[in-house]
């Protein structure tokens, strides 16, 4: 069963590739956090430069196809997921293009997320990955990522049947251990985890620090997906 894209897909194979020895569990989301998509995309094609994606969506929604989702793409480097490592080899990746927090960061187009979705939409139909698998960059490596950041539309991606979304606010328990049921790393520090997971959980408030809103939006996402 294809899925219908509105926008063109364009082949630019990236040399960034190696074997892939298991099963896609993941679908990691990027922002390129680069000034142009033209250069995002001639460094993910970059030999010298050893990174890659799956997928690049630029602004207008046109979708660049860089790596065969039965290879794996460098993308996600150190990262964790409810006790998985190094996510490169069990996901899939998608870049999309913004110029991130470093160089003017701008809401995404909804041509792009248009592309987005149906893009993830074919992958979800594609591999076995659970709702609760479908994450941010940030959230895999907190201490050193922020994309695709607090403006990029989770809840509306949820609703369309991409990733995990609530707003309820349930009685709070101890955050760390919501934090570590939902999937991430908790020998991180406590501050990187929680700017994290406001920027995908409660993007409205991106502070860092544990207040009562987090502590009870942790607390009820725990309870849709996470493990005692
Ligand atoms: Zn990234």
């Amino acid at each position: 069963m294809g899925v219908t894209l509105q926008t063109p897909m364009i082949f630019t194979p990236s040399p960034n590739f190696d074997a892939r020895s298991g099963e896609v569990q993941h679908l990691v989301l990027h922002y390129t956090g680069m000034q142009t998509g033209a250069a995002a995309v001639e460094r993910l094609c970059d030999p010298a430069a050893k990174v890659s994606s799956h997928y690049v969506v630029d602004e207008d929604g046109t979708i660049y196809c860089l790596v065969e989702e039965q290879f794996r793409a460098w993308h996600a480097g150190i990262s964790y997921w409810r006790g998985i490592q190094a996510l490169n080899e069990s996901s899939i990746g998608i870049e999309i293009v913004n110029p991130g927090h470093e160089w003017g960061y701008r809401p995404f187009p909804d041509a792009q997320i248009a592309a987005v979705l149906a893009l993830a939409q074919g992958i979800l139909n594609r591999h076995p990955i659970p709702a609760r698998n479908v994450v941010g960059h940030s959230d895999i490596a907190p201490d050193r990522k922020q994309d695709p950041g607090e403006l990029f539309p989770w809840k509306d991606l949820a609703g369309q049947g991409v990733g995990v979304w609530t707003d309820e606010l349930s009685e709070p328990g101890d955050i760390e251990a919501d934090l570590a049921a939902i999937g991430y790393d908790v020998r991180l520090p406590i501050s990187d985890l929680i700017t994290a997971f406001q920027r995908h959980f409660l993007p409205e408030q991106v502070t860092g620090e544990t207040n009562q809103a987090t502590a009870c939006r942790a607390a009820a996402l725990r309870r849709l997906t996470g493990t005692s």
